[in-house]
């Protein structure tokens, strides 16, 4: 979208940028610190890339001296914001300020809209989007860019008053890197004083690892923290680093581990956990969020390797001696420098969330609820730290009030019964329904703990694991428990008790069920719900079997078995009532209603339209003041 007059060219901004500009310079009371430490994050960003050339790249070996320079001139109300990095090409100034559709963008303004209508619309998100650049215009009214790329000895000169087109053009003489001269508005002219911006540059830019000079002086330490003494490092350096490395400059994180080894690879590294899990809010799948450094130069600030997949959660910085600085991403994956610290890492973030489990219950139980679906990922993915990733899992069980999940595998062990071979669980929609399953009554009875599991990947959790201390994991719902312990019941409430009558109530509810279900029997597990369902033996838990269906899995038709309970005075007066061969057509009836409502309680609605025709008939029946038996 060119229209290039002589010299003179003049481009529009890609369309979503353009709602974020008028966004960004209609932004009323909201801190304007943000584009400058934005503008300082992104000549850090350019000082650090040309710092990596200059030890990477014969040609470049005098970079001479890399810093960032501001000057404000309040007379004129102008900023100026100059680094010594890598510069920008023309095409770069181009698609990187204004007509590349960052995904980022869009994203960036749903976040705005979304806290707008919450009443709290946060600009200072911005930084996390990749689209730092344009809170310039929350500033200035006029912006104007000249830069040199390293490789170019020409330079250009961006301008832009922010309303829909910039242009781009030719400019002589520009040294190497980039400059950035803002026109300040009416209410931004405190930028162009010098003790603003040496406030903002300590408050938000500590950390930038270059020079940032203010005059005459350099106003930020630069002082590499993951290389200082762990006892030197203050909380609040902590805190202030995970902000400068994260952009999220309200928060302190969760906790931080700050490590340093020697042998046999030397590296140090911080890492910290966000107070919150972006990705449960809803913003898709976390990038990684670990930078790697060799001999304190930047090489990458996204590194996958670092970490496995389950803790993309976290932040920080990884520093080694050990590395070259030219490791490319592909050669970091076979790299055994890499390797041997990514082990380290995982072992190090075990160990801390086991002493915090373990020492701050109430720590761990918050970091739990936010971050304990990455754990569950681990164990089903990890297979050589699944035993230690399945200690820090917690659930709720049948022993727990509350909804919260706090119950771990090794508190389960220890309040098994004599005898008791497995661990027992059984999933469902919610805890409510959970709760009520009749399954449970034999194991009340008999008082065995039950995990109870509600999020969906729980059962896959549960399946990867297979076994934990030698117990094996398994779904109550399965037709055949061994299970440990006596009942304490009278003998004559055994169904033989019931021999004819009970016998025949079976018989009829297999026949109206037909297919539904696999075989009707009765249930030695049940003390107070007349029926339940089970599934046949070998066959995989209801939960799993209704996640599967979910996903759109061809599965087998399940493998149920409907348990009757003999002492239930329901099932005791259908007993009864069938001597008489008039009242059969009400049983089945019944046992069809019975198994709708087992089916229902535990989250599936089988055929809707019978179900409430049948129950239309009982209870219209019951109102004529009838026995709804003569059906
Ligand atoms: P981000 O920095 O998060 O990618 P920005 O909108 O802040 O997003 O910047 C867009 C791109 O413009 C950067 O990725 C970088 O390539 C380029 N850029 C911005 N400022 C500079 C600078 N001072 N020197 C060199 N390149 C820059």
């Amino acid at each position: 979208m060119s229209s290039a007059t002589e010299n003179k060219h003049e481009y529009a901004f890609q369309a979503e940028i353009k709602q974020l500009l008028h966004l960004l310079s209609h932004s009323l009371y909201q801190s304007k610190d943000i584009a400058i430490r934005e503008l300082i994050s992104n000549a850090s960003d350019a000082l650090d890339k040309m710092r990596y050339v200059s030890l990477t790249d014969e040609a470049e070996r005098e970079a001479g001296p890399l810093e960032i320079t501001l000057e404000g001139k309040p007379e004129e109300k102008t900023l100026t914001i100059r680094d010594t990095g890598v510069g920008m090409t023309r095409e770069e100034l181009i698609t990187n300020l204004g007509t590349i559709a960052h995904s980022g963008s869009k994203e960036f303004l749903k976040a705005v809209q979304q806290g707008a209508t919450a009443g709290k619309p946060d600009l200072s998100l911005i930084g996390q989007f990749g689209v730092g650049f344009y809170s310039a215009f929350m500033i200035a009214d006029n912006v104007t860019v000249r830069s040199r790329s390293f490789r170019e000895t020409t330079g250009h000169e961006w301008r832009s008053d922010g309303s829909g087109t910039f242009t781009v053009d030719e400019a002589e003489g520009l040294p190497r890197g980039t400059e950035i001269v803002l026109h300040l508005k009416e209410d931004a002219k405190e930028y162009a004083d010098t003790w603003k911006l040496k406030e903002v540059v300590r408050r938000y830019s500590g950390f930038v690892p270059h020079p940032i000079k203010i005059g005459d002086e350099v106003a930020n330490s630069q002082k590499p923290i993951w290389v200082e003494p762990k006892s030197q490092v203050t909380e609040e350096q902590h805190t202030q680093f995970y902000q400068h490395l994260t952009h999220h400059t309200e928060e302190t994180p969760l906790w931080h581990l700050h490590l340093a080894a020697d042998s046999p690879i030397q590296f140090r590294a911080v890492l910290y956990c966000p107070p919150t899990n972006l990705e449960r809010l809803g913003f898709g799948a976390l990038e990684h969020g670990l930078s790697l450094c060799a001999k304190r130069v930047l090489v990458q600030s996204d590194c996958r390797e670092l970490v496995p997949e389950y803790f993309r959660f976290l932040y920080g910085l990884v520093d080694s001696e050990d590395l070259p600085l030219n490791v490319s991403r592909e050669t970091l994956q076979d790299n055994s420098v890499v390797r041997k610290i990514r082990n380290a890492l995982i072992k190090s973030v075990l160990d801390l969330l086991t002493n915090m489990a373990a020492e701050k219950p109430l720590d761990y139980e918050n970091f739990y609820k936010n971050f304990g679906g990455f754990l569950k990922e681990g164990v089903a993915r990890d297979y050589a730290n699944r035993e230690r990733l399945a200690k820090l899992l917690r659930f709720a069980s049948s022993r727990s009030e509350g909804d919260d999940a706090k119950t771990s595998l090794d508190e389960y062990l220890g309040r098994m019964v004599p005898d008791q071979k497995n661990i027992y669980y059984l999933g469902g929609p919610d805890l409510a329904s959970v709760r009520k399953s009749p399954n449970l009554e034999i194991f009340r009875r008999r008082g065995i703990e039950v995990l109870f599991l509600t999020e969906p990947v729980d059962e896959f959790v549960m399946s990867a694991l297979g076994r934990f201390a030698e117990k094996t994991l398994t779904s109550i719902d399965s037709a055949d428990l061994d299970l440990p312990g006596e009942d304490a019941r009278a003998d004559e409430s055994k169904p033989e008790s019931h021999p004819g009558g009970f016998g025949r109530v079976l018989d009829l509810f297999r026949e109206s069920l037909g297919a539904r279900v696999q075989d009707v029997r009765a249930s030695k597990r049940l003390t107070d719900s007349p029926c339940c369902l089970v599934n046949a033996d070998g066959y995989m838990s209801t939960q799993m079997h209704r996640l599967l269906e979910m996903s759109g899995k061809d599965l087998p038709p399940s493998s149920r078995v409907l348990e009757v309970n003999p002492d239930s005075p329901l099932i005791g007066r259908l007993a009864s009532l069938s001597a008489n061969p008039d009242h059969d057509a009400f049983i089945r009836e019944c046992g069809l209603q019975l198994w709708s409502g087992a089916m229902i309680l535990e989250g599936t609605l089988p055929e809707p339209e019978d179900l409430a025709a049948r129950m239309q008939r009982f209870v219209e029946r019951a109102a004529e003041g009838k026995s709804p038996i003569v059906v």
